[in-house]
């Protein structure tokens, strides 16, 4: 069955076409400045990239533009819309509701509107993308794969928030957990590469990109993940803080004559390893200054590398102990010099990089040393495949 993947943000929409019994993009794509003015770039699989500037006021344009592009007479790869078995949507936030994937009616999106308030800007814009496919692809079923369904086994003690216990019964304020496609995807595949049972495992996987997340999976269930409520918890990132003293918030606003929203804004969008190097949230520019003797830089991927490191040591301790390290994202499937860091705080768990395996990019790859006591591997992931193999899964 052809399943068309579609991760829709508020001025984006991603989109791949996957067949699910080969488990091949046919295409993949990009429609850009959605109500700004537009951009779609499709890539047919084992052909050049090519960029169409057409105006795109609204998702429901960029739904059909895509359509268009997937059915073309030159590049297509379909020949009409009835090839398309299913659509399968990422949904950043299911609350508490959705403990795994789920085929979309009415009742579901009513329920993934409830959750709004928990991803004010996320959820909605996953809504509108829904809607459109579901406007110009009636009776094609369609599927919702949620970020935080993964972490949903998190035991109460892991998702408790030390605050007075009303606001999580009236507002369900706890600890949810984003990137669960990935780190669902990420901890099976380790399993399977490593040669570990899945079901008798301790795995910790770094997913490590521009939004950053560890989590605990323990027996192929997430018993701990470092973001929280929303995904300014945990590790530091590119331009989130990650972890800070709540108390920063109120003293920062008053020193600097700031409004709550703005103080969010700053701890969201200007923090990081760009509020703290000044230079940029991507870590090839950080090592291109930190090389060039760029003191900020340096200490700036000190500290992501410091705090990730301490989470893989907390998440040890959560599971009494751990079998396999995976790395994945941007940075966990491309920097070598990232893992051979944060790898280098493990010593006391036995690891141990082997410098020539962990010279890979891109690439499934044990990293580890024959003599290691624990497995680390690099591991790219594909939150897109997931969400195909669930769509399949549950329309199939
Ligand atoms: P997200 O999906 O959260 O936006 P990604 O997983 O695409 O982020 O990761 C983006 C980050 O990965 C970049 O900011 C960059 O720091 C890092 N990255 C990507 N490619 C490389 C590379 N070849 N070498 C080093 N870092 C890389």
């Amino acid at each position: 069955m052809k399943i068309l993947v579609i991760n829709c943000g508020s001025s984006s929409l991603k989109y791949q076409l996957i067949d699910s019994e080969t488990e091949k993009a046919a295409a993949v794509g990009l429609c850009e400045r959605i109500g700004i003015d537009g951009r779609l770039v499709h890539t047919v699989a084992g052909c050049e990239k090519l960029t169409f500037d057409k105006p795109l006021p609204d998702h429901e344009a960029a739904v059909q533009a895509v359509l268009a592009a997937l059915m073309d007479g030159q590049h297509g790869v379909v020949s009409s819309l009835d090839e398309i078995g299913a659509v399968g949507h990422r949904v950043v936030h299911g609350g508490e509701r959705f403990t795994g994937s789920v085929v979309i009616d009415d009742a579901v999106i009513a329920a993934i509107k409830e959750c709004n308030d928990l991803a004010p800007l996320h959820n909605p814009a996953n809504l509108i993308g829904i809607d459109a496919c579901r406007k110009l692809m009636p009776g094609v079923p369609m599927v919702a794969v949620f970020d935080t369904a993964f972490h949903q086994t998190m035991p109460k003690k892991a998702y408790t928030y030390a605050l007075p216990y009303e606001y999580y019964d009236k507002y369900k304020v706890r600890r949810y957990g984003f990137h669960g496609t990935s780190h669902s995807y990420v901890s099976r595949r380790a399993a399977e590469l490593s040669g570990v049972d899945l079901n008798n495992s301790k795995i910790i996987v770094c997913h490590l990109g521009n939004g950053a997340s560890v989590s605990a999976i323990l027996n192929g269930k997430s018993v701990d993940t470092s973001m929280g409520l929303t995904p300014l918890e945990g590790l530091v990132m590119g331009t989130r803080s990650g972890d800070i003293d709540p108390a920063i918030i109120e003293f920062i606003a008053k020193k600097e004559g700031k409004s709550l929203p703005e103080v969010m804004e700053i701890l969201n969008k200007k923090s990081g390893v760009y509020g703290l190097s000044g230079v940029s949230s991507d870590f090839r520019d950080l090592e291109a200054a930190a090389d060039g003797g760029n003191e900020r830089a340096k200490d700036a991927t000190e500290v992501f590398v410091y705090r990730t490191a301490k989470y893989i040591g907390a998440y040890t301790a959560a599971m009494n102990g751990v079998d396999v390290i995976a790395f994945t994202a941007g940075l966990g499937e491309n920097d070598k010099k990232i893992r051979a860091k944060v790898c280098a705080y493990l010593k006391y768990l036995g690891v141990e990089i082997d410098d020539v395996r962990n010279d890979v990019r891109g690439k499934e790859a044990l990293i580890s040393s024959d003599s290691s006591k624990i497995k680390v591997l690099a591991v790219p992931t594909n939150e897109e495949l997931a969400i195909a193999r669930d769509t399949a899964a549950l329309v199939g």
